[in-house]
């Protein structure tokens, strides 16, 4: 009989992990490990939302006779005493590509394979897994997004695959699942979103039903709500991802227009971009805490600690900055334009290291995925694969003048300027302090005079690449 190890996959319908544990003989023994070394990079947000989803698969087996045995301790400790208890010969799960997930698996596997205990593993968290699409001019990978989603969008792309039957499953049950608190979490500062099977179906099928068909024109406004919010339901899986293509290809079916068949296009092509990270860091996981691009001397990051305060807390006194960083506190997520936003003005306004940001984010974001964090990032500091050039520095004032023009999405996030004007909000770094106290008195002066903080920026990384004394 075998037993299948969830990770980063919890669900039973369309899971590769799952379908191929099916072809060994005797019922499956669905497992879930709660293992400390991996919680330890958790954030509260996150393991409250890992352990939403947990309840609701084991639900879902529930509802089949059999169980998830939920267990604590180190996987390459507690699976091969599991593979003993239960006489099983085989343990199956699929791959993940981060250095961290691939030295655990390693591990698991050695004590595993030392117990007589054989090892599966079947990838399913991409379409295309990492080495697959590479340049044919050689390398393991590409570094330009453009030439991947080429190759990426022209492969043939697997079917969603079927869930055991109620009998394919052993007839076990588990111990109720701890709380937070016993797992050692504080509650979660972002109201954590709802991360079950119900809920990311919902997503899908709703977004595919409409808001797909104006997503290309849509996306980079974020008071529009125009995206699929799918990236949390990605990121623990309890959507996989061949139904979510299956369910793009078929609204572009259904699409009249040719401006609707190209906006699922270009949805398409950001379910690409998270392959492409996925792709880069499996082959380039040292870029977790080191520059992907190798510059000639040091980028002289200046790290001031209140302008770092200020970003965290939203008070830089650039509105459309401030909405993002408080969404993120408030949510656990923001708007992916934002995002770009927040993260230029961190590491080109205010001159502060990536990594600041990215530790931030990663005790924040419930969708948080090391590659994509990474990737976002270093794309934002221009330190990245394919990354912003280092003098194109994003102008906040403009970006929220186009993207948020009846700033909706600002006073959302910033009760203070409930009651000001679009006009005064996109001046806001224009107006007299008398002004500004007139209308918001408690919402900061921008902290930084973005013109002067836009050139030091370009000096600091033309100094960096070499290009100026
Ligand atoms: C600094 C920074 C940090 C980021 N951190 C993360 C992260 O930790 N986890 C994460 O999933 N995404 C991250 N992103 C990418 C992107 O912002 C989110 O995927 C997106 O906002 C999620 O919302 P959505 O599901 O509504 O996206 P949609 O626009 O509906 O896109 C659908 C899916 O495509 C993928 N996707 C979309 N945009 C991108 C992108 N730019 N890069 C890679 N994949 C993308 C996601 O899986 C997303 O769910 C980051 C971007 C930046 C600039």
């Amino acid at each position: 009989m075998p037993i299948y190890w969830h990770r980063r996959d919890l669900r039973g319908p369309d899971n590769r992990g799952l379908a191929r544990a099916r072809s060994f003989d005797g019922p499956i023994v669905p497992i879930f490990v709660l293992d400390p070394t991996i919680l330890e990079h958790a954030a509260p947000v996150r393991v409250a939302c890992l352990l939403e989803a947990l309840a609701d698969l084991r639900q879902w087996y529930r509802k089949r006779d059999s169980d998830l045995l939920v267990v604590r301790g180190e996987a390459s400790a507690v699976l091969p005493e599991l593979a003993a208890e239960h006489g099983v010969e085989t343990v199956v799960w699929v791959d993940d590509y981060s250095g961290l997930a691939r030295g655990r698996d390693r591990a698991v596997t050695a004590a595993l394979e030392d117990e007589g205990v054989d090892c599966e593993t079947v990838h399913d968290a991409l379409h295309h897994e990492p080495g697959s699409i590479t340049p044919s001019t050689g390398g393991n990978h590409y570094s330009v997004f453009s030439y991947f989603w080429k190759k990426w969008r022209d492969r043939e792309k697997r079917a969603p695959v079927d869930p055991p039957t109620d009998g394919e499953l052993a007839a076990v049950h588990g111990e109720a699942l701890p709380s937070l608190a016993e797992l050692g979490f504080d509650e979660p500062e972002p109201t954590p979103p709802t991360v079950t099977r119900a809920r990311a179906r919902d997503r899908l099928e709703s977004f595919c039903a409409d808001d797909i068909y104006r997503y290309a024109e849509k996306r980079d406004y974020p008071a529009a709500e125009a995206t699929s919010r799918l990236s949390v339901h990605l990121k623990w899986g309890t959507v996989g991802v061949r139904e979510v293509y299956t369910a793009t290809e078929r609204a572009r079916e259904c699409a009249d227009t040719d401006t609707a068949r190209e906006s699922v296009t270009a949805f398409q092509r950001q379910l690409a971009f998270r392959e492409f990270y996925v792709h880069v860091l499996a082959f380039n996981p040292e870029t977790v805490t080191e520059n992907f691009d190798e510059y000639e001397n040091e980028i002289p990051w200046r790290n001031d600690r209140d302008e770092l305060a200020a970003w965290k807390a939203g008070e830089t006194g650039y509105p459309i900055v401030d909405a993002g960083m408080r969404q993120l506190r408030r949510e656990g997520w923001i708007h992916n334009r934002v995002r770009m936003l927040v993260a230029a003005f961190l590491t080109k306004d205010l001159l502060i290291d990536w990594r600041e940001g990215y530790a931030h984010f990663r005790r924040l974001l419930a969708d948080h995925d090391t590659a994509n964090d990474v990737g976002g990032w270093q794309w934002a500091s221009s330190t990245g694969t394919d990354a912003q050039p280092y003098f194109r520095v994003f102008n906040p004032v403009k970006q929220g003048r186009e993207y948020d023009p009846d700033a909706e999405y600002i006073r959302e996030y910033v009760p203070e300027l409930a009651d000001a004007t679009a006009a005064e909000i996109h001046g806001w770094h224009d107006l007299e302090p008398e002004d500004r106290t007139a209308i918001a008195p408690s919402y900061p002066a921008p902290i930084v005079d973005h013109g002067r903080r836009r050139e030091r920026a370009i000096e600091a990384f033309e100094r960096a690449r070499g290009e100026s004394e």
